[in-house]
């Protein structure tokens, strides 16, 4: 088929592949998943990723919450590395984003969470009801290198994109003053403080990489602010990934 042709089949997708749920100890609690789903439908998004720190236990809650709308929900992790970089990784399938968590769980610390210190951790069902908490502690590093993370993520057939690269916490601007020469990270996040072209300026390091920019929300308010608009034909993470890797050509 001819490129033009190609071309006409896509359609251009507004994303926010970086949003928490209750989970994460950070976010509030109206973080449940029909009231994610209905604002992130609300605000006029395609596609969300949900990305809780460290986990994935509320994924299919989510996605469930989201199967009878319009909206896509991809399974997602936001890891934190062993150098203290945040890492938002991103699957086509549940299972994918599990064994990842498997992973993830055997490379973290075996603390308990501190709810009155970071936040209690709840895991929850469709209707956002509660099932149990999370007891361990989520919010530290792993002791997994953006390296080994980010082909860990690729082997599972995922993709690794560096979370707020711009922000002092956590970003990989802040804790590292450069992007990696490996992993190669075709696509980098910048927070909305910031516009991609001020985040190039700053940082000629990206110029010749793929910017994107999610809500990374934390409160319903956040959901689809900023976002990302994606020219693809199917909503899925491979595509995505064709994406990036065409627009990097
Ligand atoms: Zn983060
Ligand atoms: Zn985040």
């Amino acid at each position: 088929m001819a490129l033009s042709n190609l071309e006409n089949l896509m359609t251009t997708y507004a994303a926010d592949l970086h949003v928490h749920t209750i989970l994460s100890p950070c976010a509030e609690v109206e973080m449940i998943p029909p009231l994610i789903v209905a604002r992130a439908v609300e605000v006029g998004l395609d596609i969300i990723a949900i990305t809780d720190h460290n986990s994935a236990e509320n994924v299919q809650a989510v996605i469930s919450a989201a199967e009878c709308t319009a909206l896509k929900v991809l399974p997602g992790m936001e890891c934190e590395t062993l150098e203290g970089v945040h890492i938002v990784c991103l699957f086509d399938e549940v299972s994918a984003a599990l064994k990842l968590q498997e992973v993830v769980y055997s490379r973290l610390p075996d603390m308990p969470n501190r709810p009155e210190t970071f936040g209690a951790q709840f895991v929850v069902d469709e209707d956002g009801e509660f099932v149990r908490y999370n007891d361990r502690l989520l919010l530290v590093p792993t002791d997994i290198s953006m390296e080994d993370l980010t082909e860990l993520v690729e082997n599972l057939g995922g993709l690794a994109i560096p979370s707020h690269i711009d922000r002092s916490g956590y970003g990989m601007m802040g804790i590292m003053g450069m992007m990696p020469e490996h992993p190669a990270f075709p696509a980098v996040e910048v927070s909305g403080r910031i516009t991609p072209s001020e985040a190039v300026d700053r940082y000629p390091d990206i110029a010749d990489r793929i910017i994107i920019q999610n809500s990374d929300a934390h409160r319903l308010s956040e959901i689809g602010s900023p976002r990302t608009e994606l020219n693809i034909m199917h909503r899925t993470v491979a595509e995505i990934k064709t994406f990036i890797a065409g627009r990097n050509k």
